[in-house]
Parts: C-alpha cells; structure tokens; sequence
C-alpha cells in the first residue's frame, strides 16, 4: 500500500490553477479588478496590466514547479496544440534568470504552418498567432504554465475551435440581454451559456492494444468477429466497477479535481468495457477546455495503469458506441436559469419566450447544428440505431407538450400537478415526480432546466456544437427581440410571439421513440431533414442561409466559413484514407499470412494423415482467403480511385467507394477469424480486447 498521504479533496481542488483566489492574492487590487472585470463582462482586455499579471502568474506556476510555458490552443483538427518555452533568460555572467513578459503572455507565434487552414495560409506565409483568453483560466500541467489561447491567421482569420465560442458566447449575451430588458429586467449584466458535457470512453489493456495497429493508428477496430458475448444481458451499465477500473478512476478524479475540474458522476456504460464520466457545468468556454482536459488526461492517467482510454466515436463494432452529452443553458449573471420553467411553465411568460426561440432554432438551423456533430467516427453512430439518429427533432416532455399544445390553440393550459409516488412501504420517502420523464432516444431533449444535445461525439471539441448553438439561438432571439423591443406592452407581445413560433416550428418536436422506422417515414412527412453522412453534412456549412446566420452574427465571416469547408472535408478524407490503409496493411502483413500459414498445416494434416475434417477446414479456408484477396484488391483499388475534382467529389468517393469496399473486406475478415486457431490468429479478438482488463 502507498503510504503517501491523500489530501482532503478541497485541499487538491484547483491546486495547479490560477484561478481568481490566486489572482486576488497575488495582483495588485488595480490589476485584479481590471482583469476580474474582462473575465467577468467581457470588458476589454486593458494590456497596461498584461507585464504585472505575467508576473504573478510566472511565479505562481514555478512555484508549482513550472519550467516551461505554452500557448494552448485549439486547432481545426486534433485535440490541443502546445508549443513549450523556457522560462529562461540567460545573463551576461553564465546564469539564467526566470521571465516571463506581459507580451509574452498575450500573443505567441507558433509558426503555424502545419496546421490545417483550408487554404487561407499558404504554406509561405506561415504566420499565425495565438492570443491569450483570460476568460478561462491558466493552469500547470506536467511542468508547463498552459495559457489558453485563441488561434488566428496573419490576416486575421480566425483558424481554431476556441474564437468562434467566444464570439458565439458574446452575441448569445447581447440577444438574450434584449429580451430581458424588454421584459423589464434591469438587473441581469450578462447572460452565460452554460455547458456540462457527458464523456463516453473505453478502457482496454495496453498490451493487448500495442497488438492492435488499427486500435493504435485509427482509434478503432477494424475488423473483429462478434464475441460470444457482447452487451446483450445488459449486466454492464451502472454496474459494480472492476477493481482496476475503479483505482484508475479514483486516480483520474484527483487529477482533474487538481486542474479545478469539477468531475462529479463516473459509472460503467452499456457496452463491456465502456464508462462515461460527467463535470458539473461551467461557462460554454471554460466548459469546453475542461472537456479537452478531461479526454487528455483520459488517457494519461490511463496509462499509469496499464491501460489505454479509447475515445473513438465505435471502438468496437456490435456493441455501443461513445458519445458526449452536451447539456446547455443559458444562465444570467445575477443566477436566473432562463430555461427554467419553474412550477407553473404556463404563467413564466420569459421561460416561454426563451423555449419558443429555441425550438424556432433548432427547426430552422437543423442542418447547421447536424453539421457541427459530424465526423468520419459519428457517422458509425448516429443514425445506427445506438445514438439519436441523424434526424435532429426534439423532446419537450409531457407537462410542456401540453403547455405548447394549450397555446398553439388557444386552450387554457390546466396544471396536472405533479404525480406523488407511494412506494408503500412507510420507511422510503414519498417521491414527487420530474416534470419530464426521459427519453434517452431523442437527439435534442428538455431535461427539467436545460437542453441535452445527445449527437456530439466522443473524441469531438464540444466547442463546435457549443458554437452554433450559442449562434442560431442567438439569431432567433434577436428576431425576437426586434418585436419585442418595438411593443407597447411585453406581455401580449410575447404571448403572441411565443405562440408564433410555437405553431409554426412545432414540428420539430418529436417525443416518441427516435430509433423506429416510423420515425424517419414521420420526420420526411414532416419535412424534417435526414442528412446520413459526414460529407453531405458538410455541405451545409456553404448553404447560404447557414453561411449567413454565421457571419450575421458575426461568429465566422465568408472566408473562414470556406476554408473550414475545405479542412472538414479534407479532415473527413484523410481520415478514410488512413483507416483503409490500416486494414490493408494488416491484412497483408498479418492477416494473409498467418491465414496461408494456417491453411498449408492443414494441408500437410490432410494429406499425411487422410482427416476428412482437415481437408473440409482447408476448403473452407482456402475459399474465405481467396474472397479476402479479391475483396483487399477491390479496396486498394477503392483507395488509388478516390480523388475527384475536388475536395467534396473526393470525400464522397471515399464515403461511398472506399467505405463500402473496407465494410465488403471487414465481413471476410470477421467469417474467418472464428475459423482460424486461437494461437494462430496474429492479434488479439474482441473478447480479449472487450473482457480482460
Ligand atoms: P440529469 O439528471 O439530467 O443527468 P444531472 O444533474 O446529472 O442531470 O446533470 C447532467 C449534466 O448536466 C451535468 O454535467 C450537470 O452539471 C449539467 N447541468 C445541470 N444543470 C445545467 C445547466 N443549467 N446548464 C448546463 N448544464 C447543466
Ligand atoms: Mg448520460
């Protein structure tokens, strides 16, 4: 047993941080209001302050045992960037001393030209900058001082996930400000978007995934045969958590409690193997860094263990993927909840406005919010009868269903009250229900005071989701507010307002069973859009009512929206390009082999000792080896065919062509694996890779 001492969780909560305790004990009272003003109400940054803060938070951080600093940012694909500088500064006389300036602090340059721009870099012109965002706060990790940051072009464009939430958050602030003036409110400065997300992740064993090159190169199995048992007595969800699972848990708890992120709920998942992790909700931005936070030492806590944490959106086929719950509100500064519909939801006329406008969004910015929850690795779930289907729709619940029912046609909405439960026996408490039961199948779905978005993938920067919903409900609130502002009197305005909108987006409202057949034949009826694939999502970004809520909102402007059409359609295409190259170069170097090798020991078997079994087994195999053959060549061909005319024509080649031809090879792959002996087959199989932790 480690005789290290545990510290008491609130001893270790946000110790690597340089949070507002640090900076209030550390700045001086000036800088501190300064900078606490910016962090609170988007105040602009005044830079006189930047020398003394690079200060305190430079001898903060070594105090931590920091050497090093970075400007972390995020950029359009993979996860973080960081490139590390010393803190030191030589001297004349051989030492070194210890700097860190204000300049230093609110702009690096990290010669960014291998990141992805979509073509508004050329590679000659590599300047970009990174810009310091005080809104999320500084923190040490692994020796290094990490300054969040923004991430931009030398002309200006924005080339990250980060700018593009931060814009978002402020419209978002500014729309919902002007209804709650125009209600009367006087009071509120500000108002949040508010984010918790949910993490889906897998745990397997290192060894066994060193064997794995797919698992290694693409985050995923590419083939595998469907183990005897899988997911089917559904004994894994919530259930007792295995010892090693637990330990690396606990561990991985403390280490985020000590970067001041707030994990709260931890569990096992459906799938063998597969637990989910939840933070209690922060600001959408210092929500979406944690987020990234969480996934990174996700997996380098996990090594600690032996093990390896897999983010992959469908790790393993036949059993569930991951995902990421985003749940999303929008909070005042002064602590309204502005989806919180209270007792009454009927009477709590700005709780109505506020869901009307939503549910105006969501309906006419479905294609937009697809989007930004597509990827080559979501493509496996949504739509796969696991996750929400690719059609977004959204529950409301019961109790609101009927409020919206009430004013859409003019009824009076009559208060069912909420139902008691009586377990009848006298020691368990009487329960009052949730205004809402769940429906865990819906994409979009009212959980009592907030929204959760159930599409986002697992290994996804919850920034771009976060962005275009801050974004598209920010422009139907300024539709809102554009009548509002202009009443007479808020109350029959909102009324009819809310009942505008309610009518006539209502449709989006779906709160049966997403999964069934029915569904998809209801939502076409409806005019609903069903958009299967990563590709044809990405194609929305350029429609121009999408293009235009963007820049109209000021969040990404023409050229930005183009070269990130272009990076996601190239992202999506290297993605397939690497995954059939992994299968093929598995195939022949492992596989293929080790099939051959199999089927010439039968051979002998069958000749030398006459087995009519050895001789059936070598015709079954030798056939399976030859239609794996065939079917290797069809995909390599698939791959050397893939590049159209551009960007779009070569990512839909590889969705159609390449996708179908490594789905035609995994099935070979999977009927022959049961055939082959178990020290024969050259790498470990699902029940190995799902089981032996
Ligand atoms: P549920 O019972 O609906 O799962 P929980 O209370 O467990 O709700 O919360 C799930 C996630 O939703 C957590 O991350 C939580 O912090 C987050 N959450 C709760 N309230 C809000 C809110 N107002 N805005 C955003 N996220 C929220
Ligand atoms: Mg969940």
């Amino acid at each position: 047993m480690s005789c290290e001492k545990k510290l008491a969780v609130e001893e270790i909560f946000g110790e690597y941080v340089f949070n507002k305790s640090v900076m209030e004990q550390s700045l001086s009272k000036r800088a501190f209001k300064i900078l606490n003003e910016t962090i609170e109400s988007g105040a602009p940054l005044d830079a006189s302050i930047a020398d003394e803060v690079a200060s305190a938070m430079k001898a903060w951080a070594v105090s931590k045992g920091a050497t090093h600093y970075t400007h972390w940012f995020q950029p359009m694909t993979g996860i973080t960037a960081e490139k590390h500088d010393a803190f030191i500064s030589p001297k004349s006389n051989g030492t070194v001393i210890l700097e860190f300036s204000g300049k230093e602090l609110i702009k690096g340059e990290p010669d960014a030209s291998s990141f992805p721009s979509g073509g508004l870099r050329e590679t000659a012109k590599a300047r970009g900058y990174t810009c310091w965002d005080c809104t999320s706060p500084a923190f040490v990790k692994e020796g290094t001082l990490c300054i969040p940051t923004a991430f931009y072009s030398y002309t200006g464009e924005i080339l990250d996930k980060k700018a593009p939430l931060l814009r978002s958050v402020e419209v978002l602030s500014k729309q919902a400000l002007r209804i709650l003036r125009a209600s009367g409110n006087k009071t509120s400065k500000r108002v949040i978007a508010t984010v918790g997300p949910e993490q889906e992740y897998f745990i397997v064993n290192s060894e066994l995934f060193e064997k794995r090159l797919d698992l290694m190169l693409t985050g995923r199995t590419l083939f595998g045969a469907k183990p005897p048992k899988g997911q089917e007595l559904e004994d894994q969800y919530f259930g007792a958590l295995k010892t090693k699972i637990s330990a690396y848990m606990q561990d991985l708890g403390r280490e985020l409690w000590k970067l001041g992120i707030t994990a709260k709920t931890k569990h096992n998942e459906v799938a063998p193997a597969q637990h989910e992790l939840a933070i209690i909700f922060d600001p959408a931005s210092m929500a979406a860094d944690h987020n990234l936070l969480v996934m990174e030492l996700m997996k380098k806590v996990a090594e600690r263990h032996g093990l390896t944490c897999l983010l992959h959106e469908k790790p393993f086929a036949g059993v569930n993927g991951s995902g990421k719950h985003l749940n999303w509100s929008m909070a005042t500064d002064d602590g309204i909840n502005l989806l919180d519909p209270g007792t009454k939801p009927a009477e709590n006329l700005l709780f109505l406005v506020f869901l009307a406008s939503v549910v105006k969004a969501i309906d006419e910015y479905a294609s937009l919010l697809r989007l930004s929850v597509a990827s080559a690795g979501n493509d496996h779930r949504l739509g796969a009868n696991e996750a929400p289907p690719a059609i977004i729709s959204m529950f409301v619940g019961e109790e609101l269903e009927s409020v919206i029912e009430a004013f859409v046609s003019g009824d009076t909405y009559k208060d069912a009250g909420r139902l008691k439960t009586n377990l009848g026996v006298p020691s368990l408490p009487v329960i009052t229900h949730d205004a809402t039961d769940r429906n865990r199948t819906s994409p979009f779905a009212f959980t009592g005071n907030k929204f959760e978005f159930r599409m986002c993938g697992s290994s996804a920067n919850v920034a771009e989701p976060c962005f275009v919903l801050n974004t598209i409900v920010a422009k139907t609130l300024s539709e809102a507010a554009d009548v509002l502002e202009k009443a007479k009197s808020f109350r029959p305005a909102a009324l009819a307002l809310v009942k505008e909108y309610l009518a006539k987006h209502k449709k989006i409202i779906f709160n049966g069973n997403n999964y069934s057949e029915e569904w998809v034949k209801e939502a076409e009826k409806r005019g609903l859009p069903n958009i299967g694939n990563t590709v044809l999502a990405i194609r929305e970004l350029i429609s121009e009512k999408n293009m235009s809520v963007l820049e109209e909102m000021g969040v990404l402007d023409e050229k930005e929206i183009e070269s990130r059409y272009e990076i996601l359609l190239e992202n999506y295409s290297k993605t397939i390009n690497i995954e059939a190259l992994t299968l093929v170069d598995i195939s022949e170097r492992q596989l293929l082999p080790s099939i051959l090798g199999y089927a010439l020991k039968l051979s002998s078997i069958s000749s030398a000792a006459g087995s009519r079994t050895a001789k059936t087994c070598l015709d079954k195999i030798n056939a399976q080896a030859d239609l794996m053959y065939d079917r290797l060549e069809a995909l390599k061909a698939a791959v050397k065919a893939a590049e159209g005319k551009d960007a779009f024509e070569t990512a839909l080649n590889y969705r159609e062509k390449v996708v179908a031809a490594m789905g035609a090879l995994r099935e070979v792959i999977d009927q022959t694996e049961p055939m082959i002996p178990a020290d024969v087959w050259p790498v470990p199989v699902y029940s190995d890779l799902l089981f032996r932790i």
